[in-house]
């Protein structure tokens, strides 16, 4: 099939490059000129693991292409995804003028039947309002809108793309129905369902799907914060909930609270929807208010071992992402923790094998950057751990020791089991765990 990806970035890159790798001639478009003249020249402008090969293969087998004409990329294509940002706006909602625009653009340039499929995370109803902007200008015959949600994970998006649990597609239309499914099939041969419904339950399946996990790390956030006043171990908790089936391992981890271009906005979006209806959802309220302070965590922490006043103080900060294999930074708690300890007058030598430039970008030379993990240890009085990056989990900790003033750590991932700090000599300050003098 020919493929159309308008907004080339996390989604719109990965959704596309897999389109190709399944036998699909892709053109990509995207807005930012430099980012699609790299793109061109055969640079991956983002971390993501597994995608280089894929976009390599695909782009010298001619079949993922890059361009900043929109007109030219639609013009022989069978699917149009949209893959554009939706930030919030000033009141918390999803600011839809990327998707309208672009829709708008596109009634003007349509001349044949195309199926164009909403992949941006949307709030209810957003399919009718780009049904009805592409209506203004287009014949309907010429036209479907699809709601169909991206669940990818950054980190694991490849993976997560080729093979996923289920692919969820909403519409009314047989027509694109067909063109869906036909296109999606090759992702899900080993059974995962492709589940097709409305336009309205599939963007609110997307919704409620980042709501419930920022919900479930928000309880696990609040149980870790009770261990810690109560003298229990989270790590055990975690255990011993998991297990029952109905609860399940995964996202159980506690830490410094969620971050990520997704659920910060999607959770004040979907409140928002909710205001909007009527409707008081108080648990997302709850959630919202525990993951700002959550957040603070870390700093918290450090505060109460030196006083509120961290002049003279430095901190050596390990991972800047807001999670590991990523070079996302967006709403990172390591970003909200640099804010904090610069504010109450900390040094921070800092680092992160992938997100450096984009933290750099933001507070310049307010933060030291170092080549590694080590060199963010030289004469600072503490660590501060605030993603979960692989290489973090087994440092020597001889060298840390001879390089740290003093041999403490404010661990907000739980890297490393309590014994072992003992052992080794550390003071350690994780979450939702006894200190360990
Ligand atoms: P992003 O910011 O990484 O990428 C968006 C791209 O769109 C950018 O490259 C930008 O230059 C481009 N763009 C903006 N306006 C454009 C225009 N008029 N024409 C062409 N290109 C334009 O965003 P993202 O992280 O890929 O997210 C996109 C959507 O997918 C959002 O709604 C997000 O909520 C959703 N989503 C993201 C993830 C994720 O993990 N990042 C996962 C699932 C869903």
């Amino acid at each position: 099939m020919n493929i159309a990806v308008v907004g080339t970035g996390y989604v719109g890159l990965v959704s596309g490059t897999c389109f190709a790798e399944t036998g699909n001639n892709v053109i990509c478009v995207d807005i930012d000129a430099k980012k699609v003249t790299r793109m061109q020249a055969g640079e991956v402008p983002i971390y993501e693991p597994g995608l280089e090969i894929l976009f390599e293969r695909n782009t010298r087998q001619g079949r993922l292409s890059f361009t900043t004409d929109l007109a030219e990329a639609v013009e022989h294509a069978d699917i149009i995804f949209l893959a554009l940002p939706t930030p919030p706006g000033e009141d918390g909602s999803a600011d839809l003028s990327y998707i309208l625009g672009v829709a708008d653009q596109l009634s003007h340039i349509i001349t044949s039947y195309k199926t164009i499929v909403d992949k941006s995370t949307v709030p209810v109803g957003t399919a009718e309002r780009v049904h009805a902007t592409l209506a203004k200008n287009l014949s309907t015959d010429l036209f479907d809108v699809v709601s169909n949600p991206e669940f990818l994970r950054e980190g694991v998006a490849v993976e997560d793309f080729l093979k996923p649990d289920r692919v969820v597609i909403g519409t009314a239309s047989d027509r694109a129905r067909k063109n869906m499914r036909q296109l999606y099939e090759p992702f899900v041969r080993q059974g995962n369902p492709i589940i097709f419904m409305d336009e309205r339950s599939a963007e609110m399946t997307k919704y409620a799907a980042n709501s419930y996990l920022a919900t479930r790390i928000t309880f696990m956030n609040e149980i870790a914060n009770l261990c810690e006043k109560v003298g229990a171990n989270v790590d055990m908790v975690r255990h011993g909930m998991g297990s029952d089936t109905r609860i399940g391992k995964r996202f159980l981890f506690p830490g410094v609270g969620y971050g990520g271009s997704c659920f910060p906005k999607d959770v004040q979006a979907l409140a928002k929807t909710s205001d909007m209806y009527d409707y008081d959802f108080r648990i997302l309220k709850s959630v919202m208010s525990v993951n700002h302070q959550q957040r603070m965590r870390l700093v918290d922490k450090i505060k109460v071992r030196y006083g509120d006043d961290l002049k003279g103080k430095t901190i050596g900060l390990w991972g800047l992402a807001f999670k590991p294999n990523t070079d996302d930074i967006r709403e990172a708690p390591a970003v909200y923790t640099i804010e904090a300890l610069l504010e109450a007058g900390a040094k921070i030598r800092a680092f992160d094998p992938e997100a450096m430039d984009n933290v750099k970008a933001i507070f310049g030379d307010k933060v030291h950057f170092c080549e590694d993990q080590y060199e963010a240890l030289i004469g600072a009085d503490a660590l501060a751990i605030a993603t979960e990056w692989s290489v973090f989990r087994t440092p020597s900790f001889q060298v840390m020791k001879e390089l740290l003033k003093e041999p403490i750590i404010f661990d907000g991932r739980n890297l490393y089991p309590l014994e072992l700090m003992e052992e080794k000599g550390f003071i350690y300050e994780s979450i939702g765990r006894t200190i360990v003098e």
